[in-house]
């Protein structure tokens, strides 16, 4: 059982070389048995090894366990709206190698993956990777993602219709991977709660701003997978009164309708068609620190927005930290800072009593996650 697995390693992991079989069983709370055959099976493996223990302690010697990290490497790729990352990892989650490049217009299913099979073949050449050391490939994307499919139903920012239905597992085929899919702040979600600044904490969420506006939610210590039909924290889909911009997926009014970064461009060159040097996000959010009214008009309506997303998430998972990333994000950006303002102006104070931070992953974040679960699945 590849869950028995993961729950082993990672606490093999967590003793830094030090773990005992005794100390594992008591970690997991596995049955000894389960136990001690989960252990075999990751020694046969060659995941785990065992460490010569100390002689100067009394009676029998407990044998140390360590995780053998160059044993198995797993790939991480991230499709977001603008660009793609690619992260190689070891079984201790080090990034070995990571590269970016740009995400194309979609154009088709085939052009698509043919495009992602030629970065993945590139990037493991540039990192030099051992073919036969990969396991698996985790994929994040932004859009509607259905995982037990492996299926991209849509991404709406990168030119994907609903409906488009587009099968991943061609792409495994190719490069003789197994594949897992997940959306973007699933994805994010995961790599926060295992390698983030709040790496352990329970009950998680993760806010996204960047094209679109979306959220990732670990509930007590588990990722919670989006599915068509059964979406989690679609914030960005949120139905906001009086938003009249009409949204990628159909709808009239959602969230990221306005406050994603190309709705933020396009609202701008309507509203000030004489103003090209606001014609961006990122300009638009300079702009708006620098006090410019134009600009002002425009970003807090989109915090203000953002916040009402948020503060349903803090309604519906009460988290006990909130991490934010995603282009748009900056700590002495305005929208950020105005985001968070009317965040503090919508919540009651009892349901505002919990730290918030801005990834330290960076834009490999997602990437990370993707290839986290990938080894979830796969070890
Ligand atoms: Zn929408």
């Amino acid at each position: 059982m590849s869950s028995f697995r993961v729950k082993v390693l990672d606490t093999i992991r967590a003793g830094h070389g030090d773990a005992s079989r005794k100390d594992v069983a008591r970690e997991t709370g596995l049955a000894w048995g389960t136990m001690f055959k989960t252990v075999a099976s990751l020694i046969q493996d060659g995941f785990v090894f065992e460490r010569t223990p100390l002689r100067n302690t009394q009676g029998r010697p407990s044998i140390p366990l360590c995780v053998n990290p160059d044993a198995a490497h797993w790939c991480g790729v991230d499709v977001g709206a603008c660009g793609t990352r690619f992260v190689l990892c070891d079984l201790n989650f080090r990034i070995l190698h990571q590269s970016e490049t740009t995400t194309p217009r979609y154009h088709g299913a085939d052009a698509f993956r043919n495009w992602l099979v030629e970065f993945l073949e590139s990037s493991l050449e540039a990192a030099r990777a051992e073919r036969s050391r990969v396991k698996a490939l985790g994929l994040s994307i932004s859009g509607n993602i259905d995982h037990e499919r492996g299926i991209i139903v849509s991404g709406g920012n990168w030119g994907v219709k609903w409906g488009e239905n587009m099968e991943l597992a061609p792409v495994g085929e190719k490069l003789g991977l197994p594949l897992f899919a997940v959306t973007t702040q699933n994805a994010a979600a995961c790599a926060e709660y295992h390698f983030g600044e709040f790496a352990g904490c329970p009950n998680l969420v993760t806010i996204g701003l960047g094209a679109g506006i979306g959220s990732g939610v670990v509930s007590l210590g588990k990722l919670l997978l989006s599915q068509p039909g059964r979406p989690v924290g679609y914030i960005g889909h949120i139905l906001i009164p009086g938003n009249t911009q009409k949204c990628t997926c159909g709808f009239t009014g959602c969230l990221e309708a306005f406050s994603g970064g190309n709705f933020l461009r396009e609202v701008a060159q309507r509203r000030f068609p004489s103003r090209p040097e606001l014609h961006d996000a990122a300009a638009l959010d300079r702009a708006a620190a620098r006090g410019d009214q134009d600009a002002v008009s425009i970003m807090d309506t989109a915090a203000s927005y953002n916040a009402v997303g948020i503060a349903a998430m803090v309604q519906l998972y009460a988290p006990e930290a909130i991490v934010f990333s995603g282009g748009q994000v900056r700590a002495d950006g305005f929208l950020y800072q105005s985001t968070l303002r009317h965040l503090e102006g919508i919540l009651p104070k009892e349901r505002r009593q919990f730290p918030i931070g801005i990834s330290f992953l960076g834009t490999r974040q997602s990437a990370l996650g993707a290839a986290r679960l990938a080894y979830e699945q796969f070890i």
